[in-house]
């Protein structure tokens, strides 16, 4: 199946479901809901010139702080996702730089990295290996580090240190791709990106955490112009409504909403799993099935969302993102059902499929 067909029957069925029964037998646990949290008073000012005046200046200070930066030598801009910021980033840097090094926990990168190399020709390098990688880094290259994968994933602390101490001698600009990450590393007591000198630093306002899809980008402030500049020449900015969620989801975002998921994610029994003859590896906030082939992921994705009003990004997923079933407690509808509905439902889905 095309990812753009699995994508659209994905969607049709939770149009039945939400025509049917409506939005409440729909369960999202992607971990990315999407959040959209808006005042009467920001209605007033979703406008195309008087929103981002106002907006911008806010997300500025609570995006800068969201990374641990400071105000005297940072900024934070908002892009539509955070694909878009990596590839104004790539794009701005393009002209100077003709090398890409990327270290991720675990391969494989995010496909947004790579592709946005490939467009502006420039030579890509992704390791899991922290010796391999160092050795690329010089004056020349763009250092890029995953701080979490798609499949969650998280960086050790001390290789993250080492590779942006490593960037400063070598007059690398380090790059930290905190998707999921800048909240992840965050629950497990890892500081913030800019606290520990990345030059910038990007992160999802939808992964844990109630906000838009969107890219928050931070970093010293002559970069940020220089990238923000490029992503408006394309259309890749954030407007006034979405910029508003952002702000919104920023300043509502507490860390002891993940520690609940963090505990359900430990605490859940997966030993009937097992049983069903899956495997399967927790993962801080839920847990991933590691050992079925992609259409198998596909086929059971597709029937728990249609028999159980369960979304993965298995079935919903961007083009190119991690088809591993993952199942995450974030969201706001995990409250909504039981460890036991997901996990037969996940049973259910497979013998049915087999
Ligand atoms: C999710 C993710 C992205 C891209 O985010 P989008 O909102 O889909 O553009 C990039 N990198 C990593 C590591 C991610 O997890």
């Amino acid at each position: 199946m095309s990812e753009l067909k699995r994508i659209n029957k994905t969607r049709k069925i939770i149009r039945k479901i939400i025509n049917e029964k409506g939005r409440k037998e729909i369960y999202d646990l992607t971990g990315l809901s999407g959040g959209f949290e808006i005042s009467d008073s920001d209605m007033e000012l979703l406008e195309t010139y008087v929103g981002p005046a106002i907006f911008s200046e806010q997300l500025n200070a609570v995006g800068i702080s969201h990374f641990g930066g400071s105000p005297s030598i940072h900024k934070a801009v908002g892009f539509n996702r955070t694909s878009s910021a990596i590839f104004s980033t790539i794009c701005a840097l393009s002209k100077d730089i003709k090398t890409v090094v990327h270290f991720v926990p675990k391969l494989p990168s995010h496909p947004s990295i790579p592709r946005s190399c490939d467009i502006f020709d420039m030579n890509y390098f992704e390791s899991d290996n922290l010796q391999e990688m160092l050795n690329k880094i010089d004056g020349e290259t763009l250092t890029i580090i995953t701080g979490a994968t798609m499949d969650h994933k998280m960086i050790n602390l001390d290789d993250l240190k080492e590779i942006i101490q490593y960037c400063k001698e070598k007059n690398s600009i380090v790059f930290v791709d905190d998707a999921s990450g800048a909240r992840l590393r965050l629950l497990y007591n890892q500081p913030p990106a800019l606290k520990i000198g990345a030059d910038l630093a990007v992160s999802s306002t939808d992964k844990l955490m109630n906000g838009p899809r969107a890219g928050l980008l931070s970093g010293k402030k002559e970069l940020i112009d220089k990238i923000y500049s490029e992503g408006l020449k394309y259309g890749l900015e954030a407007q006034a409504p979405i910029l508003c969620a952002m702000i919104n989801a920023l300043k509502n975002f507490k860390l002891d909403n993940l520690k609940d998921a963090l505990k359900r994610a430990k605490n859940i029994d997966l030993s009937s799993l097992v049983n069903a003859g899956l495997k399967y590896e927790k993962t801080p906030t839920g847990f991933i099935i590691t050992n079925l082939s992609d259409e198998e992921y596909i086929n059971i994705a597709l029937k728990m969302l249609e028999n159980y009003g369960i979304i993965t990004i298995t079935a919903g997923g961007m083009p190119g993102a991690s088809k591993t079933l993952r199942i995450d407690f974030c969201s706001k509808d995990a409250k909504r059902i039981s460890d036991e509905y997901v996990i037969n439902a996940i049973i259910n889905s497979k013998n049915n499929n087999l």
